[in-house]
């Protein structure tokens, strides 16, 4: 049998039966000596099943807990659990059952990034340096990470909504030192990363699996971490392959034909070396970017080959022009 004295388990089986009506979110699905489950849920993705086995000698052991969730990770779900047990530790001598279930939950709502905890550790394992900062401000459900490289910096604040992942995070861009046009896109290409995680495609293959919300923190950290804080300040020009971004952020260059531009692929290239590059035969085909083979989308040069090559042939007739030009005046 059970441990303890059945008066006293029975007693506060009673208590536990009476006091666990009517709290939101709280659900008794069993109460017997060997077993108390309750069931906490306090959104779609902060569920968990609470196991409670009451010792022997009861009260004055620690009550055993046992946690499951099919949306709460392994590993929080352990940490939880020991969490528990101090908890329990403290509370000898006294009723646990409720005092433990209350637990779980205020620490469900005080603790809003729980649901996102796997991705927190891969961002802290994988993502950010020593010197980078992850801060974890649950009171808001929001994570501030500040990341270096070299001379540039990036500070970001994203904040995770109730419902995550169902909903997408919102991530700001608080502070950096890139150039204004890289900022705009690390910026917008964020913002649509986290949409497209959670909004299904506009154009649906016929065999592609029913839509499901995808987590976003991720995706979006290894984007701006990754991707952008971390690779730009040592990418080259694709063509000269002389650093792109100045040295010092300060300092930009001055010089307009050192002036970044950024292609659809994401590679940079200064912009005179761009120019020469998309005026330049062969154009059958598109320019393609020489560092990923990826066709060059760019604003600036948005023409088609036909037109590029008819410039291209005009530009030629008229150095031949004033080739003949310059022959004739010799
Ligand atoms: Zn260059
Ligand atoms: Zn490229």
């Amino acid at each position: 049998m059970a441990g303890g004295t059945t008066q006293v388990i029975d007693a506060e089986l009673a208590q536990v039966r009476q006091r666990l009506v009517g709290i939101e979110g709280v659900k008794l699905e069993a109460s017997v000596r060997e077993l108390v489950r309750v069931s906490v849920y306090v959104t779609e993705q902060k569920q968990v099943t609470i196991h409670l086995m009451f010792p022997e000698n009861y009260p004055h052991q620690p009550i055993v807990v046992e946690l499951k969730s099919k949306s709460l990770s392994f590993k929080l779900l352990d940490g939880l659990c020991k969490m528990c047990d101090e908890e329990a530790r403290k509370n000898v001598g006294q009723r646990q059952v409720v005092l433990m279930v209350m637990f779980v939950k205020t620490f469900l709502q005080e603790n809003p990034l729980c649901v996102c905890n796997e991705e927190i550790s891969y961002i802290k394992r994988n993502l950010v340096s020593e010197d980078d900062k992850v801060i974890l401000k649950q009171k808001t459900s929001q994570i501030v990470i500040k990341v270096k490289q070299g001379s540039y910096f990036m500070n970001l604040r994203v904040t995770v909504p109730n419902d995550y992942p169902v909903h997408q995070v919102q991530c700001e861009i608080e502070d950096c030192n890139f150039p204004p046009l890289l900022k705009t896109f690390f910026q917008a290409q964020a913002i649509e990363i986290s949409r497209q995680c959670v909004q299904p495609p506009l154009k649906k293959k016929p065999k592609d699996p029913p839509f499901q919300p995808k987590p976003s923190l991720r995706p979006v950290c290894e984007f701006l971490i990754r991707d952008c804080c971390k690779r730009y300040p040592k990418e080259a020009c694709q063509l000269c392959k002389d650093n792109v971004l100045s040295e010092d952020p300060e300092a930009p260059t001055r010089e307009p034909k050192k002036r970044l531009e950024r292609v659809y692929c994401g590679h940079l290239f200064h912009s005179g070396c761009l120019n020469t590059y998309m005026k330049t035969p062969p154009f059958i085909g598109g320019k393609k970017c020489p560092g990923c083979g990826c066709q060059i989308f760019h604003e600036k040069w948005k023409v088609s080959p036909e037109l590029a090559e008819a410039r291209w042939a005009h530009k030629q007739a008229r150095q031949r022009e004033l080739a003949e030009v310059v022959d004739f005046l010799e």
